[in-house]
């Protein structure tokens, strides 16, 4: 049986808005993954009543508690010695934890407190799980069936103890087979839109296998999953609403913009270039977030300031006194000088507004390959932050199917 997962975050930092419950968001794509269903997930303060009231709650339905938070060595920390009362335990000395963190201090040339040395006494009730890569072990708790884990806070603490300690023995206890997953990228229509246009597909899809639309600024994901035993179902309805949605593909699988592009331009051995006014360089850095992006990427401009885009990137005044930053003209002669000082076969740029002024928020994107060039207006309707993020996303999928035409004509 599929087991049900309760995830508890702790911290006073989670309710205030000060840390972004990133955890429990992890956790949970590993978990569905893994085909272990997550039912809730819990927020809660560094108050052992409020812990201890999650706690139960949880367990009167989950199979799996994962909790995080509240195991460090200050005095705010209170998840040790309170699910050790919890399950009736004792601390004891852990003299493997104990020799961990010693080296540990010792390595970095640091002293060590009486409070560090306590990371090292533990429930005498739980599994240790040695935490490698920090001070505060992680703890199973096993209650007849029930397994409680608690992880420490530290994203990257608790991902290596995740990783590296549960997920061998979660898959021994509970050897679920995980969702299928398809998916494809599409751009140019919108959410409602497409549901019209799936409505007969999505009626006749076979009954364990579902359609899930995941808009996203401009975009929209499509994603069909099903369990592993109707693998050839998910494969035939994929091809059929691949078919469907061919006029506004543009990815098949998981788009990442910075992967898919990554792998596109290496394929070809080609080179990008950017000029990116209003985004600031968030397409750069997205590009950069992957290891090697060198092999395609040659760098961008931030021609922010209107004077900028001429001396700079050498626009010409009268093109920009004519028809102003922000228009087709500014944004092709942009992607074409760009080309040309950083000699790369293609260049993307962006040059717009993105909130409302004297002037409609507008951006105009521009492509340029050898003397091919071609620009597109679009209309951002949200804050800046989301404007920014629609046009990242516009500017490489278009830019992503252009190439794509170019290489893979059909
Ligand atoms: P703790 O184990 O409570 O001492 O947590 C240590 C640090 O991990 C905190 O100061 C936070 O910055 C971070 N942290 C704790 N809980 C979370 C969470 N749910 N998501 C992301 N970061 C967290
Ligand atoms: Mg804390």
């Amino acid at each position: 049986m599929s087991p049900q997962c309760c995830i508890i975050t702790i911290g006073d930092e989670l309710l205030m808005g000060q840390t972004i419950d990133t955890n429990s968001a992890w956790l949970a794509t590993q978990l569905n993954t893994l085909g272990i269903r997550v039912r809730h997930r819990v927020a809660v303060g560094d108050v052992a009543n409020d812990i201890r009231e999650a706690l139960d709650t949880a367990l009167e339905w989950a199979n799996l508690v994962i909790l995080t938070g509240g195991l460090g060595p200050t005095a705010d920390d209170i998840t040790k010695p309170l699910l050790c009362d919890y399950f009736g335990g004792q601390l004891i000395q852990n003299n493997e934890v104990l020799n961990h963190v010693t080296d540990f201090f010792t390595r970095r040339g640091r002293p060590m407190l009486e409070r560090n040395r306590a990371q090292a006494m533990v429930p005498d009730v739980c599994d240790v799980l040695f935490n490698n890569v920090g001070t505060a072990p992680g703890m199973l708790f096993k209650k007849g069936i029930q397994w409680i884990v608690s992880f420490p806070g530290v994203p990257f603490e608790m991902k290596f103890l995740f990783t590296k300690r549960l997920l061998p023995l979660l898959k021994q206890q509970w050897p679920v087979a995980p969702l299928l997953h398809r998916h494809v990228l599409t751009a140019g229509e919108g959410e409602s839109f497409m549901a019209e246009r799936l409505v007969n597909f999505e009626a006749q899809l076979p009954s364990g296998i579902k359609l899930a639309y995941l808009p996203d600024l401009s975009l929209v994901k499509l994603r069909l999953s099903a369990e592993a035993h109707l693998e050839n179902d998910l494969e035939h309805a994929f091809s059929t609403l691949k078919d469907l949605v061919a006029p506004i593909l543009v990815y098949e699988g998981e788009f990442k913009p910075e992967q898919a592009l990554h792998t596109l331009f290496t394929a070809h051995g080609i080179s990008l270039s950017l000029a990116e006014s209003c985004t600031g360089g968030q397409i750069a850095a997205r590009l950069t977030e992957v290891k090697g992006a060198s092999a395609y990427f040659k760098g961008a401009f931030v021609p922010y300031a209107t004077s900028s885009k001429h001396d700079v990137v050498g626009v010409p005044t009268a093109v920009l006194e004519t028809h102003s930053a922000v228009s087709a003209e500014t944004a092709e002669a942009l992607a074409q000088l760009t080309q040309q000082q950083f000699e790369s076969d293609f260049a993307l740029s962006v040059t717009g507004y993105l909130e409302e002024g004297d002037h409609d928020n507008a951006v105009w994107i521009g492509l340029c390959n050898g003397n091919r060039v071609m620009s597109k207006k679009i209309t951002v309707p949200y804050d800046r932050e989301k404007n920014t993020q629609m046009v990242v996303n516009t500017a490489t999928t278009m830019l992503y199917k252009w190439v794509n035409r170019t290489y893979n004509p059909k």
